[in-house]
């Protein structure tokens, strides 16, 4: 079987965005099943990460069930408050999510900057309250199709991880995840060419702001449109260390064939 080694000592990161589905009674069904398919395959957790965000209200019976039965799957929330506490109806700390054991937490997903009106700005507050909870964030960037026609794909991206990692320190843990706004939910994936392209623009700017170390270590995850059928040819890209997949993620069979791309690569 063909291995994929990534520069860095990066692992491998396979990330399940569920947006608003599955309430917290299917999430434990969904949880269950996908552990059950990966330990079936003998998925080997040390090569490759494999995390799901189901919504808020999931988080503390996902995390119950995980730790109950010490599966080694991670999970994480879909946003983040960049308060801590106080006035902010509906918002949720990342206190609290440091608390329930949250891995991760997307922030500053293409959804939040254009229904919820998430600047540059906000992205990076979001940011910012992650880490001083000590909860990783995912940060996502990416163009829309008229970005692209009028700027090309890196611009916007980088951009918006320039803004997103202004308050950041070098010694951080992020991930970053470029998701081409065109490439999300519509079937058309970014070619691995193009995900490479804008995945080492955005190592770039992580070695500019946070120094050479921070580039060398920090995973830039593909997303849009993600499937077992494309995913291992992401996977063979330089830059490319993981997936953040939507609609994909959905599907237990799916899911578990996208974590185990490496049964995929060369083929
Ligand atoms: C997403 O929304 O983060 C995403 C990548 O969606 P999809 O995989 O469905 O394109």
């Amino acid at each position: 079987m063909a291995t994929v080694t990534k520069k860095g000592g990066r692992t491998p990161f396979i990330a399940g965005n569920w947006k608003m589905n599955l309430d917290h009674l299917q999430a434990i069904a969904f949880v269950q099943k996908l552990a059950w398919s990966l330990r079936d395959a003998k998925l080997d957790y040390g090569a490759v990460e494999v995390a799901v965000f189901p919504p808020f209200t999931d988080l503390r019976s996902v995390q119950t069930l995980i730790s109950a039965d010490k599966l080694l799957l991670k999970f994480g929330a879909q946003d983040v408050s960049a308060h801590d506490s106080g006035a902010y109806t509906g918002e949720v700390s990342g206190a609290f999510l440091a608390t329930l054991k949250c891995d991760y937490v997307i922030i500053g997903h293409s959804e939040r900057r254009t229904l919820h009106s998430e600047t540059n700005d906000v992205v990076a507050a979001k940011v910012a309250a992650a880490l001083r909870h000590g909860v990783v964030p995912i940060i996502c960037v990416g163009e829309t199709a008229e970005d692209l026609e009028a700027r090309g794909a890196s611009a916007v991206p980088v951009e918006q991880l320039e803004a997103a990692l202004e308050s950041v320190a070098a010694d951080a843990n992020i991930v970053v995840a470029y998701e081409p706004v065109w490439a999300i939910g519509s079937g058309q994936a970014a070619t691995p060419d193009q995900a490479e392209a804008v995945a080492a623009a955005l190592r770039a700017v992580i070695a500019t702001k946070l120094g050479d170390a921070a580039a060398e270590r920090t995973r830039i995850l593909y997303g849009g449109s993600v499937k077992s059928s494309n995913i291992a040819a992401f996977l063979r890209e330089a830059n490319v260390d993981g997936a953040l997949v939507g609609g994909a993620s959905l599907d237990v069979t799916e899911f578990s064939a996208i974590a185990r791309f490496r049964s995929h690569v060369g083929v």
